[in-house]
């Protein structure tokens, strides 16, 4: 025997049950998001790298260290998406989507990939569902998208929080960032090896270490919350009670950080204590600047994408495989009528299956048994019967069973 071949690392297969579960997911999610009038858009699995390393933000994770990038052959880089949001922003400028009716509704479903270490909940290659909305800044679209999540994942059973917050605009954001350096540079002598390092690069990922003596610092570092300017503040204002009018529960958090550059205004994340470490079950947030940093003209934006594994593990999807067929075909010496009862009853829309696996008559009506076939032909020698009685025309029979 040869040498066994596994699957890689941090990735997985999607076996028969829980492709039954994520159907349930997926088909939730379609449903809900359609209903508001979002269309579906698919994006290629790879796309030019330096789609990413400008729409993501070259201080990213992503970009500097989970990105699975190779030469075309002919010295191009190209990268597997390590997200969605880029992407379909690539796809509104380039099919000229802004000359559209404002604001364009999408939603998207399918991998992506990460250079991560594999552990509960974090793969290399996994599923998101996300929806983004592009020529809008109306708070609505912001209060509408989070309450889209929320009742999504509501709707399938998880039991989650939503963290929420607001990162202003970019020149507020320059100039918090400049004071949340100096205030880091004051106390660089607190901070972690890796914090210190990105002062400069990304002072405010300084929120998201899990280093307890930079958490003290941080507990008492300046908030951008705190300086967001009247356009901002007002425009958080309005998504915080369009949320509450829509009865959605919220945190404020200000040291919510994630992990895209590009984002502006409001920023939020659903978690899940279901999930142990890898807590976020999908999170979003506005992106007022990115349609313009990949060339396309000023656009407003805002989307949000969970993942399909830690839905299923968050909210402990459940779904059965196996729908009983309407008839099952058993068989002796009489393969070809079998085969032609079969695909009758199926062209007449009934669930049928025929006797594949090569058993005996008595282990057929076992199997037969055994999935729960709801009606059993036998065909043989003997003759036709169906459910035991001698039987003319079996699809019409069952149809009026
Ligand atoms: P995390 O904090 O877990 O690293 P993230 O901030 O990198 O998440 P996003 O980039 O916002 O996550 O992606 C949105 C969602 O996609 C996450 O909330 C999560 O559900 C899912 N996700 C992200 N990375 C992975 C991964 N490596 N494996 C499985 N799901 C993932
Ligand atoms: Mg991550």
């Amino acid at each position: 025997m040869s040498a066994k071949i596994a699957a890689p690392r941090g990735t997985f297969d999607i076996l028969p049950e829980q492709s039954a579960q994520r159907a349930l997911v997926e088909h939730a999610a379609r449903e809900l998001l359609e209903a508001a009038g979002y269309a579906r858009i698919e994006t290629p699995a790879f796309e030019a790298t330096e789609l990413f390393s400008r729409g993501v933000g070259e201080a990213t994770d992503i970009v500097q260290k989970e990105m699975y990038s190779f030469d075309d052959g002919g010295g191009r880089s190209l990268t597997l998406r390590p997200e969605g949001t880029a992407p379909v922003c690539r796809a509104y400028v380039e099919h000229g989507m802004h000359k559209l009716p404002a604001p364009v509704k999408l939603y998207y479903l399918g991998p992506f990939f990460r250079a991560e270490r594999p552990q509960k909940g974090r793969y290399r290659e996994f599923w998101q569902v996300g929806a983004e909305v592009l020529g809008s800044d109306d708070p609505a679209v912001d209060a509408e998208l989070i309450v889209l999540l929320h009742d999504l994942l509501k709707r399938l059973g998880a039991t989650v929080r939503l963290r929420l917050s607001s990162l202003a605009n970019a020149q507020t954001r320059a100039a918090y960032r400049e004071e949340l350096a100096a205030y880091l540079r004051a106390n660089e002598h607190e901070l972690s090896e890796t914090v210190r390092s990105r002062i400069d690069l990304n002072p405010l990922r300084a929120f998201d270490s899990d280093d307890l003596r930079t958490q003290a610092v941080m507990a008492k570092a300046p908030r951008l919350i705190d300086r967001l300017d009247s356009e901002d503040a007002k425009h958080f204002a309005e998504v915080r009670s369009l949320l509450e009018l829509a009865g959605i529960p919220y945190e404020i958090d200000s040291t919510l950080v994630r992990g895209l550059d590009y984002y502006t205004r409001t920023l939020f994340e659903f978690t899940s204590d279901a999930l142990g470490a890898q807590s976020g079950v999908g999170g979003g947030g506005r992106y007022d600047g990115l349609v313009e940093l990949i060339g396309g003209p000023p656009t407003p934006g805002i989307g949000w994408a969970a993942g399909i594994e830690r839905i299923v593990l968050a909210a402990q999807v459940s779904a059965t495989r196996d729908v009983p067929p309407d008839l099952y075909v058993a068989h002796e010496g009489r393969r070809a009528d079998a085969f032609t009862l079969t695909l009758a009853a199926r062209t007449a829309g009934l669930r049928a299956q025929m006797e594949l696996g090569g058993r005996s008559l008595k282990g057929q009506l076992k199997h037969a048994e055994r999935i729960s076939a709801r009606h059993l032909a036998i065909l043989d020698a003997q003759g036709t019967r169906l459910d035991g009685k001698p039987a003319e025309d079996i699809v019409r029979q069952v149809l009026s069973a």
